[in-house]
């Protein structure tokens, strides 16, 4: 797209959203749509200090740079903004249907088959600087699936047409569009798609802090981005990044 500043291709990297993070730590020129992919990551990562397992191989370690004027408040849902973004890539290119996990992950049939982590940089009250990190696996090494303590899949189980630079120029594309529309109008015109394509719709599930949780069911995202559960006849709506969704 117009935005597109760069993709830079690395062999070896301990993490893409790091090397971002460090860009913006070290104060370096950073054109908004710069893109960072590498073909491994030593340290990929996940939420709260869990890893990304990244083998060298065909998968995709995707990372992106955008500017938000109007801080970290509006950041909240970009999360969701950006799981549509990867399902409109897939459903364009592969015809696939992938489902969405709230508040960051892509599953196919409840395996888990891609992840986004964004981290940010910047005041409640001013401009921010966003990372989006976004790995989806392609094809994993036979050798490696034992390393994942959950259900995952990989794209080459679902279609024969991999090619991930058609991959990494649909998803930069997509991600343009969402993010455009995120910045002008926020989830408003996406929290009904994500609804429908929410993998735990209608389910009984568990969120989780680490520090309390709570049951109910799981009815779908508000305008804001929040997770809506049905507890005792009543809906309320959590937010937060360092919230996990399990079934119950
Ligand atoms: P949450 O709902 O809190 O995000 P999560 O367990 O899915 O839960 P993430 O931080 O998104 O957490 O991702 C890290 C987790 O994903 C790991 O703990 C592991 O279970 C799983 N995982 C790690 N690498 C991969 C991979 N390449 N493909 C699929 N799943 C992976």
């Amino acid at each position: 797209g117009a935005n597109t500043a760069d993709v830079e291709v690395h062999p070896i990297i301990d993490s893409t959203n790091s090397e971002l993070m460090r860009r913006i730590q070290a104060k370096t020129t950073l054109e908004s749509g710069t893109v960072i992919v590498a073909e491994m990551q030593q340290a990929g990562r996940g939420r709260r200090g869990r890893v990304w397992q990244s083998p060298f191989g065909a998968n995709l370690y995707y990372s992106y740079f955008w500017r938000l004027d109007d801080g970290l408040q509006a950041a909240m849902g970009v999360s969701i903004a950006v799981g549509l973004a990867v399902y409109d890539a897939i459903k364009t290119l592969y015809q696939v249907d992938v489902e969405l996990k709230w508040p960051n992950d892509i599953y196919i049939n409840k395996q888990k088959l891609a992840g986004v982590l964004v981290e940010l940089d910047g005041q409640p009250q001013g401009p921010c600087q966003l990372v989006i990190g976004i790995g989806i696996n392609l094809q994993m090494p036979e050798s490696f699936s034992q390393h994942i303590d959950q259900a995952w899949t990989d794209l080459n189980q679902h279609t024969q047409k991999l090619d991930k630079n058609q991959l990494v120029a649909s998803l930069t594309h997509h991600l343009e569009q969402r993010l455009a529309q995120y910045r002008q109008t926020g989830l408003q015109a996406m929290y009904k798609q994500w609804n429908s394509l929410n993998a735990f719709a209608g389910e009984y599930v568990e969120l989780n802090t680490g520090h309390r949780s709570w049951r109910g069911i799981c009815e779908g995202i508000d305008a804001q981005g929040g997770i809506r559960i049905r507890q005792d006849g009543e809906v309320k709506s959590y937010y937060g990044g360092e919230v996990s969704l399990r079934k119950a």
